[in-house]
């Protein structure tokens, strides 16, 4: 039996065998058959102790049909009395289509406001601003197929190496098998990705933004114009102006790199035909993160180099379907199948859900959303497969806020987290393989995740879940489905309805399957309809984008932000993976074979760094912000810049008490797409 696994964007095919090992699925166009180790571990996640098999209300083990009532109920009574904006829900890119897009619907549709968001914000909200500023819509235009055709790779603030493995692997295959392709690694910390790359460059944290305005100002210089490419562009001659400043000395100097090195990496991009561009969250999770995705998408556009083979600017996904999420609207600020707030899209929505109501204005997205929980003006949250209070930054406040929230609902696979505790209601979801559903991973491919074991105790898809306490608020047939295939059906309608090529994101073609047929559903990338009936592996090869008047936009760009460093706190702390862990090791940690990689919390350091602060190797230090504090191991690496640590984000309460490092990270960053930034964390160090 094929599914796909639930961690990474990559959107790797599993074949599952009776006894429940898996393998690599060599029909799945995401793997071809290779599994990362913690793909690899799945099966060994399967009958997972600490499971919620069952409903809980006000701490007690209640029927589920009482939870459910409960939380009708409660939410209703909230509604009535404070107003739908008194209610919201706080997704995971973890959860299926199927389930997103009821939850979706619940919250746009019928309770009435936007206020459902997701940690999908985390992960990849710059990277659909950026996309919906230059190309008119949150469309990723490349392939994994793009690796093996290109002539120069460009890896920008990601390590895939740990956090994609397989799309990593098929890198280094493709440079194997070709040794003229160029790997150009950008990243403040030497990672393992580094080892395949012909140049690294170790710019100063945030400072991305800057050197790919430097490159758009030296394509300018070099002859680097694709002509062709002027008629499909707006924002040209502006956006060239605004990056003349940025000549290669002025880069050099901010990004802290030598000038020689970063004149080799513009020449070389200059020079190759098919570049590829891959970033993941070193960019997204900055205080510009937006800018620089357009700093990114600038130089695919002036220069042509996307919508070919081997070309084109590709944002790389954390979760396993925060594309799908995005799809269905599971951020605040958009509507669902891609739509925005204007009064056509809202009336669209409106007819084709034939709902009483539906959000005319964006919602509050991941952080507003909790600060509002704290402040009282949300009174009932409804958190679905994820833990905010260890996963956001300012993790405390977050962990306060729901503590003195009136009604938290929480479903989730796991008993205890750090955000079952303040559940008010709990109830129990199917995990993976138990759950039937699509997700989409970074390259726009839909696969189907099947289950292949019985839901333990009383646990319930998601879906089915929301749609039951919908039906008790009284939206009846709207949430009247009873197989997750009529929910998809239902969204791939909607991705056609009244659009008539107006939005990228359109699988009408796929609004017609039978249960059966969606059952067999082979990976597919978007768009699949009249035009496109088998998907669609590449973008904008016509030229064609998706602003009103069909053109791509360039946009000059923010200067880097400076580094939040001051003489009490003069460090920089980012965060991020481990190569065998996901997320809070809810699942991965129950795993002994994934916890030998790296058993406990640590910072990596440059070893002058760790002498400076009077720290050796196996040292426990505290890590000091303005918001909290953090025990951790010290490891020695030279591959660090000075000054700066990197910590993984993945240590939560169940496995390490004082380790959580986003309780460390400051609840700001870019302000275009809400994202916080938590590469840049200013800390200091001492001795435990
Ligand atoms: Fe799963 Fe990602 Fe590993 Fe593939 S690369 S097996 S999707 S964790």
């Amino acid at each position: 039996m094929n599914t796909t696994c639930p961690y990474c964007g990559v959107g790797c095919g599993v074949s599952v065998r009776d006894d429940g090992s898996v393998a690599g699925d060599v029909s799945h166009p995401a793997n071809l058959g290779r599994l990362c180790v913690k793909g690899a571990a799945l099966g060994e996640t399967l009958n997972a102790s600490g499971r919620l098999l069952w409903a809980q209300v006000d701490g007690a083990r209640a029927p589920l049909e009482t939870a459910l009532e409960s939380a009708a109920a409660r939410l209703r009574a909230i509604i009535d009395q404070h107003g739908p904006d008194a209610v919201a829900i706080y997704a995971s890119g973890q959860l299926l289509t199927e389930d997103y897009y009821v939850a979706n619907k619940l919250m746009k549709g019928y309770i009435g406001a936007a206020n459902i968001d997701t940690n999908s914000r985390l992960c990849m909200a710059s990277a659909v601003v950026g996309y919906k500023r230059a190309f008119g819509a949150d469309a990723v235009p490349c392939c994994y197929e793009d690796f093996a055709a290109a002539d120069l790779v460009v890896l920008v603030g990601s390590n895939a190496a740990w956090t994609h493995p397989v799309a990593y692997q098929r890198l280094v295959q493709a440079k194997q098998q070709r040794p003229a392709l160029r790997v150009v690694v950008i990243d403040p910390r030497r990672t393992a990705s580094a080892d395949l790359a012909d140049r690294y460059l170790p710019l100063r944290p945030g400072s991305d933004g800057a050197l790919f305005s430097g490159l758009l100002h030296w394509l300018a210089q070099h002859d680097g114009i694709d002509s062709s490419m002027l008629p499909h562009l707006n924002g040209v001659a502006e956006t060239l102006e605004a990056a003349q400043p940025w000549t290669l000395a002025r880069v050099a100097a901010v990004c802290e790199l030598e000038e020689a090195a970063l004149a080799d990496f513009y020449r070389l991009f200059t020079r190759c035909e098919r570049v590829l561009t891959l970033w993941c969250m070193g960019v997204n999770q900055s205080a510009t993160g937006s800018d620089t995705n357009n700093a990114i998408l600038n130089v695919h556009l002036l220069s042509g180099k996307l919508g070919r083979a081997g070309c084109g600017p590709f944002s790389l996904t954390g979760q396993p379907n925060a594309m799908g999420g995005r799809e269905v609207g599971g951020l605040a600020n958009q509507l669902a199948a891609h739509m925005g707030f204007s009064d056509a899209e809202c009336d669209r929505l409106q007819r084709f859900w034939r709902s009483p109501t539906v959000a005319r204005r964006p919602g509050l997205t991941a952080v507003a959303l909790f600060e509002a929980v704290a402040r009282g003006e949300v009174k009932a949250v409804w958190i679905l497969g994820t833990n905010p209070a260890v996963s956001m930054p300012e993790g405390n406040r977050v962990a306060q806020a729901l503590a003195a929230c009136p009604l938290v609902i929480v479903s989730d696979v796991m008993a205890h987290t750090d955000t079952t505790a303040f559940a008010d209601i709990l109830l129990p979801a199917l995990g993976w393989g138990e759950k039937n559903g699509t997700v989409t991973n970074s390259e726009r491919r839909l696969s189907r995740q099947r289950a292949f074991v019985p839901p333990p105790g009383e646990a319930k898809p998601d879906w089915w879940l929301l749609a039951q306490v919908a039906q008790r608020l009284g939206f009846g047939d709207a949430f009247g489905w009873t197989h997750p295939a009529q929910i998809f059906r239902e969204h791939a309608a909607l991705s056609g309805f009244e659009n008539h090529g107006q939005r990228a994101f359109d699988i009408s073609g796929l609004a017609q399957l039978s249960d059966a047929q969606w059952d067999r559903l082979q990976p597919v990338q978007w768009p699949v309809n009249a035009r496109f009936p088998d998907g669609c592996a590449r973008l904008f090869g016509d030229r064609h984008f998706y602003h009103s008047d069909g053109k791509a936009r360039l946009l000059p760009c923010a200067a880097p932000a400076a580094t939040p460093v001051s003489a009490a706190l003069p460090l920089l702390m980012n965060s991020g993976r481990i190569r065998d862990q996901w997320h809070t090791m809810t699942r991965t940690g129950a795993v002994a074979r994934l916890m030998q990689h790296i058993d406990e919390p640590f910072i990596a350091l440059h070893p002058a760094t760790a002498q400076r602060w009077g720290l050796a190797s196996g040292d426990l230090a505290r890590v000091q912000s303005a918001h909290g504090w953090m025990a951790a191991r010290v490891r020695l690496d030279s591959g660090m810049r000075l000054n700066e640590l990197f910590a993984p984000m993945h240590w939560n309460r169940q496995f390490a008490l004082q380790s959580s490092v986003d309780a460390l990270v400051a609840a700001r960053g870019c302000p275009h797409s809400g994202q916080p930034a938590f590469k840049q964390t200013a800390v200091r160090l001492a001795p435990l």
